[in-house]
């Protein structure tokens, strides 16, 4: 088979764009999505671009914000428009192909090779895509096209918002390679200073590295990176097939030392439950169901489960059903040697019900938080934000 054509397409200023749909008189107001906006130690999640000339930056405090843009004005999140949004988009993708891999809730490679009889050349598509996107949510995209995964993403990068940006055999180098190296990097900072320590600045440098310089940096990833700054990631697009979605989704873990008490299992449950909440995220499911597992230290093992009318993606909420199951059924007769919790019951939306039943406020609040905290780690890496309780294990 010949060339492949690959599609990076990037919603632009997504949670922005589709908050102020809601909000259409805000428009051309400096506007930021806000996690907790009644404390001015609040955090930005996402700005329009009218927000961004006034130097508003993500993962800044609304405090920080204002310093620069006493104007702005800020919103809440909606989470669940921007998961509708993101599956909109996403059924304007399927109209070109069905290799689709989603890359977070606002980005998304497409492989288009087979559909240049149908549709035109990636960039004719690129084009359409864009413009149904534009006609058909009310939001923009900007899309990179080239011959492999990671110049298509660096290419949607280039050009934004409502863009097309093109990257060719002929032309990465022009292209590609006067770019910091960074950009290559999922790895971050310390990887970038190593490189930097040895006068390697852009994707052109990383290219023009010897391997053994490379390698020695950063092991089998050095040639990883080189491959990928001379053009040769042969990656492929990959469609998540329903089977992919997990039936149940579990952590756990043996202590350090034996756990003698509920007290010190709540901590773990809730560094446990918070990296089942974060895949939970990461699926767009809900857990009806919470299961806990424990076992003694005379091995014996046991397991709690049960239902709950209300699903939730909360790693709060879950951690809290957890130790309340575990508290229910067992008395600490013999500590324990290891622990865990099982999201179980997994569905696609969360049963927030309106007050009848007084929870849910209360609930809908906790995902909201974690759903903020949530998409920073995402966007900054895990260590961004943590909560004191979980720094301990
Ligand atoms: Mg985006």
């Amino acid at each position: 088979m010949g060339e492949r054509i690959i599609l990076h397409c990037d919603l632009n200023n997504f949670f922005a764009s589709v908050s102020l749909l809601f909000n259409p008189t805000l428009v051309s107001l400096p506007v930021a999505v806000c996690g907790d906006r009644e404390n001015r130690h609040g955090i930005i999640l996402a700005k329009n671009e009218t927000a961004k000339r006034f130097g508003v930056k993500t993962a800044e405090t609304i405090y920080e914000a204002k310093k620069k843009c006493p104007e702005l004005v800020t919103l809440p999140p909606l989470m669940e428009k921007y998961r509708e949004y993101s599956k909109k988009a996403h059924c304007i993708y399927e109209r070109y192909t069905d290799m689709i891999e989603p890359f977070g809730i606002d980005e998304c490679w497409l492989d288009v090779t087979g559909s240049t009889l149908l549709f035109g050349s990636g960039e004719e598509i690129a084009d359409r895509i864009r413009k149904d996107i534009k006609r058909e949510l009310g939001i923009t995209v900007s899309v990179g096209v080239s011959f492999n995964k990671t110049f298509a993403k660096l290419g949607s990068d280039m050009k934004k918002p409502d863009a097309v940006t093109v990257i060719t055999r002929q032309n990465f180098r022009e292209k590609v390679w006067p770019l910091p190296a960074s950009v290559l990097l999922f790895a971050g900072r310390k990887t970038s200073e190593k490189l930097r320590s040895c006068g390697v600045y852009t994707v052109g440098d990383v290219a023009n590295c010897s391997d053994s310089t490379l390698t020695r940096l950063l092991g089998k990833n050095g040639i990883e990176l080189k491959r990928r700054a001379e053009g040769l990631d042969f990656s492929p697009v990959i469609t998540p097939s329903a089977e992919d979605k997990p039936k149940s989704i579990g952590r756990s873990v043996t202590g350090a030392e034996d756990f003698t008490d509920a007290g010190m299992v709540w901590s773990t449950f809730l560094t446990l439950a918070r990296s089942v909440s974060d895949s939970l995220r990461g699926h767009n499911l809900f857990a009806s169901g919470v299961q806990v597992h424990i076992r003694t230290a005379s091995l014996s093992v046991k397991e709690f489960s049960k239902t709950y009318r209300e699903a939730t993606n909360s790693g709060y909420i879950i951690a809290k059903r957890g130790i309340e199951l575990l508290n229910q059924n067992y008395n600490f007769s013999e500590p324990l040697r290891s622990v865990g919790i099982r999201a179980i019951g997994l569905r696609e939306s969360g049963a927030v019900q309106e007050d009848v039943f007084g929870n849910s406020e209360k609930q809908a609040a906790q995902e909201k938080i974690e759903d903020s905290v949530y998409l920073l780690r995402k966007k900054f890496g895990k260590s961004s934000i943590t909560r004191a309780s979980e720094k301990k294990q």
